[in-house]
């Protein structure tokens, strides 16, 4: 493979799975202690937007490694195996391409953006700790367990889009590891920037955060409903088969794969903290049947 193709390959993509795609670095990254000034600062603009800190202040501040290039098909990249983000230029400090611009400066959409790498971070982070941690004993984070129960009852087999314009026309495939992974960290953070998004459109409209008005978070819990029904909740994978990446780069989960409220209010939880009352405010109000669709064994210590 020649750098080219794999410099193609990486801008097909925002969540690249192949470690031996190392090489492939665009610009250089930023020095230690830039990364640790870079962390703590997006932390305190999050806390200022009011926007949901939990997962991030999980993370180590020089976990990320990030760099910024002229991007022209995406608006970012996250490689797990390196912890590197790329994200575009246009979020850099005036468009310097040297450090991330502060939150406050970003439109709803950067933020979205944003936030669903940060998520593929933080889940990159999970499966590090898990893979270092050979201890008796040990458990894995439960938002881990949870997503690999998850990976195995509602990924393995999903309903694709063979063309991405005509939704209601579906296949089923059977999906590999590799494949199911992707399909569901996709899925779940294409819900993470939405839930971002939505809370800083309702702040903007309504001077109110939905954190602390009951209101706020219905209308919010609303729109999730209205977004549920319309199937948005849609991640994507890339098909493993040369045969098939011949056909096309990217495979979309259809509407009968997507994101489940039982997903979407463990997210809420454990990775914006928010509490149970209000994702039992979720459930009430969008009313599916079945909270969640595996066994509750995440519950059990085992
Ligand atoms: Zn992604």
């Amino acid at each position: 493979m020649n750098h080219l193709t794999i410099r193609l390959f990486l801008l097909w993509c925002c969540w690249s799975v192949a470690p031996f795609l190392a090489e492939a670095v665009v610009t250089p990254p930023n020095e230690a202690g830039s990364a640790g000034r870079t962390w703590v600062r997006l932390l305190e603009d999050a806390e200022r937007l009011q926007l949901p800190t939990k997962f991030l202040k999980a993370l180590p501040a020089d976990f990320i490694d990030f760099e910024f290039d002229d991007l022209r098909t995406y608006a970012a990249e996250y490689h797990p195996g390196e912890h590197r983000m790329v994200l575009n230029r246009t979020l850099s400090f005036n468009v310097a391409g040297r450090t991330l611009k502060p939150l406050g400066k970003m439109t709803h959409k950067e933020l979205e953006v944003l936030y669903h790498e940060l998520f593929h971070a933080y889940m990159d982070y999970l499966t590090v700790l898990d893979g270092h941690s050979g201890e008796i004993g040990h458990r894995s984070e439960e938002l881990l367990r949870f997503a690999r129960e998850q990976q195995g009852c509602r990924y393995g087999e999903v309903m694709i889009t063979p063309i991405v314009q005509r939704s209601g026309e579906t296949e089923s495939r059977y999906l590999t590891q590799a494949e199911s992974w992707e399909a569901l960290n996709e899925t779940w953070a294409v819900f993470i920037g939405w839930a971002v998004w939505n809370q800083l459109e309702l702040q903007h409209r309504t001077g109110r955060s939905m954190l602390h008005e009951r209101g706020s978070a219905q209308q919010w819990i609303q729109r999730f409903k209205a977004a549920l029904e319309k199937g948005e909740f849609r991640g994507y994978y890339v098909p493993e088969d040369p045969e098939e990446r011949r056909v096309t780069q990217k495979r979309f989960l259809a509407k009968p794969s997507q994101l489940t409220l039982g997903e979407a209010t463990v997210l809420m939880e454990q990775v914006f903290g928010f509490s149970n009352d209000f994702t039992k405010q979720m459930d009430a109000s969008v009313g599916q049947p079945g909270r969640l669709t595996c066994s509750p064994a995440r519950e059990k210590a085992n």
